[in-house]
């Protein structure tokens, strides 16, 4: 119990120590650095995938030499939870009360936060990517760890949840391989840190988004039939290329205005004379298909598991509905403050917001 409790502690502190460690490139942000009238991009220090690679590694040495079981974060996973729950609520509380107060109630700047770019030792640290490594690294290993049990369970490994494991690993991977793609998203350049971006990275992310095996890896095979792994391959894939398509498009439009994207997308954009907004490729689609990508990707996730009854592992694509279609919505609210006018003839050439002729 007290083991489980501190292990996520443990492996917060072992990312930590891994990311300032392990070489790292430096990379432009798309978050200005207005400290003392500077305005010029924020530096970030990237090594997301070697920290990946050596957290995995480290584990499979542990199990290796018998110092744990494979299935040692299953075994634990409650106890991890309570462990990783109040270890967001103390990293909460020490980011966001010594900060000024942004003039809201108390309660509001727990949740949202009031710093909006910690970092220390000038940016060798960054609070946003640290916590989404240690969110991505952590729930890396719970799916590892999670599929383990099943072997040691059941004497093999269902297809079901190798499929599932698989797609959930490339999930992490792809983030951790675009890290410098999402220096451009939301979080980065419109939130500020506190419960909602500090617990969420440190325990949402690690463990609800492996629901799906959390239900799954304690029960028996469930013998799931190859067309149903294959349209989850599909609709994983589908909605990997939407995601993945959108957001390169947008970084490389937003890095050189004319250059093509993947060598093919003329940058087919809209201006006022001061700013522009692409309006073709992925862009043209919807004004969110990324969003649409994602839950896409989360449904594959979902439908590899081989029990498209069961409704626990739904709850992992249906946060996301909940999560993306308000963030659209806020998305929306700040480009149409940001954007004026050209917001307005974007809807009116791109009308549909996450799902084309649909929503
Ligand atoms: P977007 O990448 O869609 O970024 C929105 C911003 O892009 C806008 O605020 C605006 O910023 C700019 N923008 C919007 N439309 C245009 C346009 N037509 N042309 C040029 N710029 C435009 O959203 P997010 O940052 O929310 O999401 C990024 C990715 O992260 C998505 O794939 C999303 O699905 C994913 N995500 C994943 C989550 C997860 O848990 N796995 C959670 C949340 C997001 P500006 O003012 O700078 O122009």
């Amino acid at each position: 119990m007290i083991l489980g409790f501190f292990l996520p502690w443990i492996a917060f502190f072992a990312i930590l120590v891994l990311h300032v460690v392990l070489p790292a490139r430096w990379v432009d942000g798309y978050v200005r650095d207005d400290r003392d009238d500077r305005d010029e991009p924020l530096r970030y220090r990237l090594n997301g995938l070697a920290v990946l690679v050596a957290a995995v590694g480290i584990a499979v040495v542990l199990v290796a030499v018998h110092a744990a079981p494979a299935d040692e974060l299953w075994r634990h996973r409650w106890a991890e939870l309570v462990g990783a729950c109040v270890f967001g609520l103390l990293f909460t509380a020490v980011l966001v009360l010594p900060a000024p107060s942004t003039g809201k109630p108390l309660l509001a700047d727990l949740y949202l936060g009031r710093r909006e770019n910690p970092r220390w030792r000038g940016g060798m640290v960054d609070a946003k990517m640290w916590l989404y490594l240690a969110g991505a690294v952590l729930l890396e290993l719970n799916v590892l760890s999670f599929a383990a049990h099943q072997d040691l369970a059941i004497g093999h490994l269902s297809a079901a949840v190798v499929l599932s494991a698989a797609l959930l690993t490339y999930f992490v991977v792809d983030y951790l391989t675009f890290e410098h793609v999402h220096l451009y998203t939301y979080d980065l350049f419109a939130e500020r840190v506190g419960f909602k971006l500090g617990w969420g990275c440190l325990v949402f992310y690690p463990y609800f988004y492996c629901v799906g095996l959390w239900a799954r890896a304690g029960k028996p095979d469930p013998h799931a039939p190859t067309w149903l792994l294959i349209l989850a391959g599909v609709v994983f894939a589908a909605g990997w290329m939407l995601a993945r398509g959108a957001n390169m498009q947008k970084f490389i439009f937003k890095r050189d205005p004319s250059a093509r994207a993947f060598g093919l997308l003329a940058p087919r954009a809209i201006s006022d004379g001061e700013r522009t907004l692409l309006c073709g490729g992925f862009w043209g689609a919807a004004r969110h298909i990324n969003y649409l990508g994602e839950i896409l990707m989360a449904v594959g996730i979902t439908l590899a598991l081989g029990v498209p009854g069961d409704p626990l592992p739904w709850l992992y694509p249906l946060y996301y509905v909940g999560l993306l279609v308000s963030r659209q919505i806020d998305d929306d609210r700040r480009c149409a403050a940001k954007y004026g006018v050209l917001w307005d003839e974007y809807r009116a050439r791109v009308r549909w917001r996450i799902i084309p002729r649909i929503y």
